[in-house]
C-alpha cells in the first residue's frame, strides 16, 4: 500500500513529464502527496436552483437545456464571443463565452446541463458569465476545487485525482490507530480521503474535514511534544546556583517585576534536572534582553556554555556589544558569517575548549564546523524569524540544554500555549519604569514637510531618528528608493545634519559601522529599509517616521515603531501615507489608536485573516495543509491530550501501531523548509 503511495504522479493516466513536474511544482511529486493535495473549495451541485429562484451574484448551479445550437460572433479583433440561450422549462437566460471556440460542440442543443457560477440580473433577463458546466447526466453532486498553478487547472488536478483512486485499494493504512479513531469518532483515512476529494454531498467533506484536521494536528502535537522530549530526559546540565541577585547588581537599572519573574522561572526550569523549554513573550522593548542576560549570566557561572542565536547580524552586534560590556569577566565571543575566516576558526577552536563562555551570533551558529565543550543554555531572540528546526539544530550542539526562546509577536496566551505545544512561557506584561506612550500620526504626504521640521527640532535637541522607506531594488518610480531618497533629505529636507544610510544589500562590515555611529550618536538621522524592524536598541532614537506606510502589516509597524519609545524621552511616529483604501485606513488608525502590541496583534489577525497571519511563518511551525489554528482550535486541544497520551504510553512511537505516526511526524518535520 504505502508503494501506490509513494508511486511517481507520472504512473497517473493522463499525466506525462511536463504535467508531472507542475504537480511536483504545487507539492506533489508522489500519488500519495497528491491526496494530501486538498480541495480549496466545492462547486455544490447536488441541488441546482431554477433560473428564477437562483441567488445573484453568488457562486450556485443552475439546471438548464440549451435552447439551440451556440453561435461564435467576432466582436473584434482577437475578441470571439459565444451566447447560449438555455432554460428550465419556465424562464430562460442567456451565457457568455469569450474567446472559447471549443463552446459550439461542447453545449449540445437540447442537452441538459448543470452550469456553476455567478448570476446577474437587469430588467430584462437572467445571466451567467463562463459558467463552469457538466451534461446533467453525468453531473457528480458535488466538485472539488482545487488551487491551481500555470499550466494545471483544477479539472485536470481532479482528474488525476480521480485516476489516483481508480489505483488505490479498498483498504489502505491509516497512521491514526484504530483504537483512537472510535474514541473520538473518526473515519479510516481511506474513506476521509475519498469524501474530502470526491465527496457526495457537503456532510462528507465535514466528516472528513473533521479526521484530516485531526490527523494534522495529532502529528504536530506530536512532533512538538517529542521536540520537548522533556518527559523522558534528565538534564545532564543542572543549574547549582541561582545567580541573578549578582547579575542585577551589574545591570546599570532595577530589573522590572515582570522580568524577575521570568528570570526566576527560567532558573527554577534549569535547576529542575530537566531540560528548560521557555518561550518569554514581551512586546517591543519590554526588556527581553536583560532576561537572556541574567540567563547567560548563572548558566556561565555555573560552568556551562551559552549560545545566544540572533536572525541579523546587526542584531548579532548589538547583542554582543551590549553583553560584553555588562559582562566583563566572561569570555564573550560572536560569530557571523560575515567574519574572516581566521577570526572564525579561532571562535570555533574557543567553542571546542571551552575556553569562550558565551557564543553570540546568527544563523552562522548552526553550520556544521560549530561545536561545544559543554553547551548547556541555548538562546534564541525574535523566535519567530527561525524555525522549529533551526532551534532544534543548535540545541542538538549540546546534550539536552535548556532552551530558551525570545519573541515579541505578541499571540493570545491560550493560542500560544497550543500552537507551541513544546514550550512553557513567561510573559513580560511590564515596560520599564519611566516609559512614555509613543504618540503616533498618520499623515498625508503633503505633510513631509511639518514632519521634517519636527524632526529637527528634537535633533537640536540631541536627539535621534530613524525614517524607513521602502526596499532598495524596488523599481517602482514612486516609492523613492533609499540612495535617493537620502540624497533629497541632504540637500533639501535636513541640510547640514549627519544622515546615514543602512539597507539589506551593504556588506555586513558597511552596516555595522553605520550602526555604530548611530548608537554613539555620530549619525543624527538613520534612513533605512526594513532591516532595522527587530531588535535594534538606540534609546536616544525618539522619532520614527515610516514611509509608504501602506506598504507594511500591522505587526511589522508596530516592530518598526518599537525602535523609539526605549529611553526617558518622549518619542513620536509619523506614518506618511497617501493610500485612501479601507484596509489601509483601519491599520493607520490602529496604530494610532494603541501601543499594545497584543491588541495590535488582535487586530492584525482579524484583518488578515488567520491563514495569512500564520502563513507568514510567524510561528515557525511547519506549513499546514488543511487545519487551522485560531479555528480548530476544540480540535488543536483534543489532539494534544491525544498526542501526550501517546507518548506516555509509548515515548519513541515504536509499537506497531504507532509506525504510521512515527513516519508522518517524521515527514512533516522534515518537509519545513526553514
Ligand atoms: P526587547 O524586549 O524589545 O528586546 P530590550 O531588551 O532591547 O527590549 O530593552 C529595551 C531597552 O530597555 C534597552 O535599552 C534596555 O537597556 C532597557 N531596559 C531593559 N530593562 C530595563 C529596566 N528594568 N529598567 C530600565 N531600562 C530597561
Ligand atoms: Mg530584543
Amino acid at each position: 500500500m504505502r508503494s501506490l503511495f509513494e508511486r511517481n504522479i507520472r504512473d497517473l493516466k493522463g499525466v506525462g513529464e511536463k504535467r508531472a513536474k507542475l504537480f511536483a511544482k504545487l507539492g506533489a511529486p508522489t500519488v500519495g502527496a497528491l491526496l494530501r493535495l486538498y480541495p480549496r473549495a466545492y462547486e455544490d451541485l447536488s441541488s441546482p436552483y431554477p433560473i428564477r429562484l437562483a441567488p445573484l451574484n453568488e457562486p450556485c448551479a443552475i439546471r438548464a437545456t440549451v435552447l439551440e445550437r451556440p453561435t461564435e460572433t467576432r466582436i473584434r479583433a482577437g475578441m470571439m464571443i459565444c451566447k447560449v440561450k438555455v432554460t428550465d422549462g419556465e424562464s430562460d437566460m442567456e451565457l457568455t463565452y469569450f474567446n472559447n471556440p471549443y463552446i459550439p460542440s461542447m453545449l449540445k442543443a437540447d442537452e441538459e446541463y448543470v452550469f456553476y457560477g455567478k448570476v446577474t440580473a437587469n430588467f430584462l433577463k437572467r445571466e451567467m458569465t463562463t459558467p463552469e458546466f457538466v451534461r446533467a447526466e453525468v453531473c457528480p453532486p458535488v466538485r472539488p476545487i482545487y488551487r491551481q498553478t500555470q499550466g494545471l487547472t483544477s479539472r485536470m488536478i481532479e482528474n488525476a485525482v480521480r485516476s489516483a483512486f481508480d489505483l488505490l485499494p479498498d483498504r489502505i493504512r491509516d497512521p491514526i490507530p484504530e483504537k483512537i479513531r472510535e474514541k473520538y469518532g473518526l473515519c479510516p483515512l481511506r474513506d476521509a480521503l475519498e469524501n474530502i476529494h470526491l465527496p457526495q454531498d457537503m456532510a462528507a467533506v465535514e466528516t472528513a474535514r473533521k479526521r484530516l484536521i485531526f490527523e494534522e494536528l495529532l502529528i504536530l502535537q506530536l512532533g512538538l511534544l517529542r521536540l520537548k522530549g522533556r518527559s523522558r530526559v534528565v538534564s545532564p546540565l543542572s543549574l547549582e546556583h541561582d545567580r541573578s541577585e549578582v547579575f542585577y547588581g551589574l545591570l546599570p537599572f532595577e530589573p522590572t517585576q515582570a522580568q524577575r519573574r521570568a528570570v526566576n522561572e527560567a532558573v527554577a526550569d534549569m535547576k529542575s534536572g530537566f531540560p528548560m523549554n521557555r518561550l518569554i513573550q514581551g512586546d517591543v522593548g519590554s526588556g527581553k534582553t536583560a532576561v537572556a542576560a541574567a540567563l547567560c549570566f548563572c548558566a556561565v557561572a555555573d560552568g556551562m556554555q551559552a549560545a545566544l542565536m540572533a536572525p541579523t547580524e546587526i542584531l548579532a552586534q548589538q547583542h554582543f556589544a551590549s553583553l560584553s560590556a555588562l559582562l566583563r569577566d566572561m569570555r564573550v565571543a560572536l560569530l557571523t558569517g560575515s567574519m574572516p575566516a581566521a577570526k572564525k576558526r579561532e571562535v570555533l577552536q574557543g567553542l571546542l575548549t571551552g575556553e569562550i563562555q558565551l557564543v553570540i551570533g546568527t544563523h552562522a551558529l548552526l553550520s556544521e564546523g560549530v561545536a561545544f565543550q559543554r553547551l548547556g543554555l541555548v538562546i534564541t531572540d525574535e523566535q519567530h524569524r527561525f524555525g522549529v528546526a533551526q532551534r532544534a539544530a543548535l540545541a542538538s550542539k549540546g546534550d539536552h540544554p535548556h532552551m530558551l526562546v525570545m519573541s515579541a509577536t505578541p499571540i493570545p496566551r491560550t493560542l500560544a500555549l497550543m500552537i507551541y505545544g513544546d514550550l512553557d512561557i513567561s510573559i513580560l506584561d511590564e515596560l520599564p519604569p519611566g516609559r512614555q506612550k509613543i504618540d503616533t500620526y498618520a499623515v498625508t504626504s503633503d505633510k513631509r514637510l511639518r514632519a521634517f521640521r519636527f524632526i529637527q527640532k528634537h535633533i537640536d535637541e540631541g536627539r535621534q531618528c530613524y525614517i524607513i522607506c521602502p526596499m532598495i531594488d524596488e523599481g517602482q518610480n514612486d516609492m523613492a528608493s533609499v540612495n535617493e531618497y537620502a540624497e533629497k533629505v541632504r540637500n533639501e529636507w535636513l541640510r547640514g545634519y549627519p544622515i546615514g544610510v543602512l539597507h539589506g544589500k551593504m556588506k555586513p562590515k558597511e552596516k555595522e559601522a553605520v550602526m555604530a555611529d548611530f548608537s554613539q550618536g555620530k549619525i543624527a538621522v538613520l534612513i533605512s529599509t526594513t532591516v532595522v524592524e527587530v531588535g535594534v536598541d538606540v534609546p536616544n532614537a525618539v522619532v520614527m517616521l515610516i514611509e509608504n506606510a501602506e506598504r507594511y502589516g500591522l505587526s511589522q509597524l508596530h516592530q518598526l515603531r518599537g525602535r523609539v519609545g526605549r529611553g526617558q524621552y518622549k518619542s513620536t511616529c509619523i506614518l506618511i501615507s497617501d493610500a485612501q483604501n479601507e484596509e489601509t485606513v483601519t491599520r493607520l488608525k490602529t496604530m494610532c489608536a494603541t501601543n499594545d502590541g497584543f491588541q495590535i496583534a488582535e487586530q492584525d489577525l482579524k484583518l488578515r485573516g488567520p491563514g495569512d497571519f500564520f502563513g507568514h511563518r510567524q510561528h515557525g511551525l511547519p506549513d499546514l495543509k488543511i487545519a487551522d489554528m485560531i479555528h480548530d482550535m476544540d480540535l488543536l486541544k483534543e489532539a494534544q491530550s491525544v498526542a501526550q497520551g501517546i507518548l506516555n504510553e509509548d515515548a519513541d512511537l515504536e509499537l506497531p501501531q504507532h509506525r504510521g505516526l512515527r513516519a508522518e511526524v517524521k515527514q512533516l518535520f522534515e518537509n519545513m523548509t526553514d
